[in-house]
């Protein structure tokens, strides 16, 4: 199926999820996932309308961005090694994975300017998922005040691999209620607006949920 029809099959699923819950479409953004397809695919993606690019490791994304520049938006999604920090962090306006101490200071050391950070909270038993635990999170978010060059857009989280809807739910759930608490600390670097959750298997109860950016690799770009 085209770039195109997936398109318009997702837009339509936000759209009941957006009724459904009272929201405004204008609110989610979607981030086309690229890990899996090949840089005609991403091209393809551009062209129908996308603006919004995630890709999971360095090599994929430095291999895309090259093929698309800077036209897109770019965003790291997967978990990033302090030592690959300094090849990427020129080429990215978000870092999704920021998920300990030691990594903010590097990309406070690294970058020349305050990067789009958005703080991972594990909401899955599952080893894969990485992440702050929640009763975690408004403590590490203090500590941030000491690297000027993080800024928290918001707060991230895979939901665990499940069709069970209030599991999802609950996940969700979760990370929406830590970022009323941040928003209720009035932190300057830490306005924590947006909320990265939903990826293809979940996104329309994500978006139910508050989730302002999608994350969406097969149901979107899938060959
Ligand atoms: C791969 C990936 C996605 C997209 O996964 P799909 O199930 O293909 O939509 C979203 N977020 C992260 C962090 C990923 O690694």
């Amino acid at each position: 199926m085209k770039v195109v029809d997936k398109l318009a099959l997702v837009l339509e699923e936000i759209d009941k999820a957006c009724k459904k819950s009272g929201r405004s479409r204008e609110d989610i953004k979607i981030i086309a996932v690229t890990k899996y397809v090949s840089i005609e695919r991403a091209k393809e993606a551009l062209e129908a309308g996308i603006t919004h690019f995630g890709e999971n490791y360095d090599k994929g994304l430095l291999e895309k961005w090259e093929a698309l520049g800077d036209k897109p938006v770019w965003h790291f999604i997967g978990t990033l090694q302090s030592r690959k920090v300094k090849k990427i962090i020129d080429k990215v306006d978000y870092v999704h994975s920021l998920d300990r101490l030691s990594l903010a200071k590097e990309i406070d050391k690294r970058a020349g300017k305050p990067v789009n950070c958005f703080v991972q909270v594990k909401t899955s038993a599952e080893d894969s998922k990485h992440g702050i635990q929640p009763d975690e999170v408004i403590p590490f978010i203090k500590e941030l005040a000491r690297f000027p060059n993080v800024h928290v857009v918001g707060l991230m989280t895979m939901a665990p691999f499940t069709d069970d809807e209030s599991v999802l739910r609950n996940s969700f759930r979760t990370v929406k209620n830590l970022q009323r608490q941040i928003q209720d600390l009035a932190l300057d670097y830490a306005p924590c607006t947006e909320l990265s959750m939903g990826m293809s298997n979940d996104f329309s109860i994500a978006v139910e949920e508050g989730a302002t950016f999608v994350r969406i690799g097969s149901a979107l770009v899938g060959e």
